[in-house]
């Protein structure tokens, strides 16, 4: 790709590097496609700690995209693979339980410190000769036409392409600008995320407890320490973050429960408001939504990133198969084929975590012995369980090569 006064032409502009975008890339550029990624934050925020508290289940069909790539000797020191799930209605002492050994031994998931996966993948862009990074510049102007999109960015580069792709997460302006609409809902709640370091070892099992404010989920990390997402509605949330660091822990305390001995705050406390924002289509004229730009969701399930990877890991295929007979892989007919296979499973994981936090915010004793009988059931059935875990896992529908761990 070589630059032409102040011009770059590429075969993909991404608009966003983050998590998806940035993998993306790394597929199109191994699929041997000239890529420009633009980022408005740079790496050296992007990948530090101070940028993003969180960690991600990473389902284990996105661990093998991640393998495929090349990606998870990078990642695997720093992943705690999940053995167990444990999923309960408040307090209460009988839940569904997911067992790895139910489904021979695989891990059902890897809890990876966001910053790992984005220094991770930062490290294999810098490998990849056929990927311009531009990171601190953002997107001053998108045109496009039959042909062609061009994009005007803010330090004035143009960069012409047959297919812009929008990894501009839940706020995309490259959506906004193309007229795609979206469906939008405040949930009025506040995901809590901390880490937090105890005295016993979690042995690589999850819980998800479902209680008042929302979900309370504990994720085990490597070592002796959890990442935990606790939902509270947002006024309850604004106060639980003024308190002060011991008072806080007595609030976490008392919903974490003492199994797993002595707790401590490791690291600063962070907030993300949450709210549903779902495209009306994936796909305009040569641009094509992927990751929260196309499907930003409640992360009751821990499963907004792992959707995103699967969009990436179709996209590259989709123009693959388009580019070995001949294709436009910016045509309206790849692009379709892209939306047709991604849309279901959007629109499902969106129904079913919209679901869900609803089911679960209701307090009344109705509810609660619904909820129960519902946990119970499915935990004595074991088709419909085996069901859900391969759906948590990723592994469930007609996967892409990258998601089954093959190169394309
Ligand atoms: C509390 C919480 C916990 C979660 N836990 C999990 C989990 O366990 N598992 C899971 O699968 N998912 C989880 N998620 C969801 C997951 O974090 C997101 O789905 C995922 O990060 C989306 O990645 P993305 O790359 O699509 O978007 P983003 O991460 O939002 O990245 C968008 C990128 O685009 C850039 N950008 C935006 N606009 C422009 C512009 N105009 N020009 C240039 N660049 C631009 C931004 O700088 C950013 O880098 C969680 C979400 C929350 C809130």
């Amino acid at each position: 790709m070589s630059p032409i006064d102040d011009s770059l032409i590429a075969e993909i502009l991404i608009v966003g590097g983050g998590l998806v975008g940035l993998t993306l890339a790394i597929s199109a550029a191994q699929s041997g496609f000239r890529v420009v990624v633009i980022d408005r934050d740079v790496p050296d925020n992007s990948t530090g700690a101070d940028f993003d508290g969180r960690v991600s289940s990473v389902a284990a069909g996105s661990a093998n995209l991640f393998k495929a790539l090349g990606l998870w000797g990078m990642v695997s020191s720093e992943a705690q693979p999940i053995h167990q799930i444990r999923v309960s209605d408040g307090q209460a002492p009988r839940f569904l339980h997911y067992d790895s050994d139910d489904l021979g031994g695989q891990a059902m998931g890897y809890i990876v410190e966001n910053r790992i996966l984005r220094q991770a993948l930062h490290e294999a862009v810098k490998r990849e000769d056929r990927i311009v990074l531009k990171t601190g510049t953002s997107l001053e102007k998108l045109e496009t036409d039959s042909f062609r999109v061009a994009a005007t960015l803010s330090d004035g580069t143009l960069v012409r392409a047959p297919l812009a792709v929008a990894a501009d997460g839940r706020d995309s302006s490259v959506r906004l600008s193309s007229g795609i609409g979206a469906t939008c809902k405040e949930y009025g709640q506040m995901g809590i995320v901390c880490t937090v370091a105890h005295e016993f070892d979690h042995e690589g099992i999850a819980h998800e407890r479902f209680l008042r404010g929302g979900p309370f989920a504990i994720l085990p990390m490597k070592g002796k320490k959890s990442s935990l997402v606790w939902v509270e509605k947002t006024e309850l949330a604004r106060e639980l973050l003024r308190l002060k660091a011991e008072a806080f822990l007595d609030e976490l305390r008392w919903r974490f429960g003492d199994f797993l001995g002595d707790l401590g705050l490791a690291g600063r406390v962070w907030s993300y408001p949450l709210s549903l924002s779902m495209a009306r289509d994936l796909v305009a004229q040569r641009i094509v939504l992927v990751g929260d730009a196309a499907h930003a969701i409640h992360p009751i399930a821990g499963q907004g990133l792992n959707l995103g990877l699967r969009d990436a890991a179709v996209l590259v295929e989709v123009m693959d198969d388009a580019r070995s007979i001949g294709l436009d892989i910016g045509d309206q007919g790849t692009l379709r084929r892209y939306s047709r296979w991604r849309r279901f499973d959007g629109l499902t994981m969106a129904l079913v975590t919209d679901g869900l936090n609803r089911l679960f915010a209701h307090d009344s004793e109705i509810f609660r012995v619904m909820r129960n009988a519902g946990l119970t059931a499915v935990n004595s059935n074991r088709p419909l369980k085996a069901l859900f875990q391969k759906h948590a896992m990723g592994l469930l529908g007609k996967l892409p090569k990258l998601l089954e761990g093959e190169r394309l």
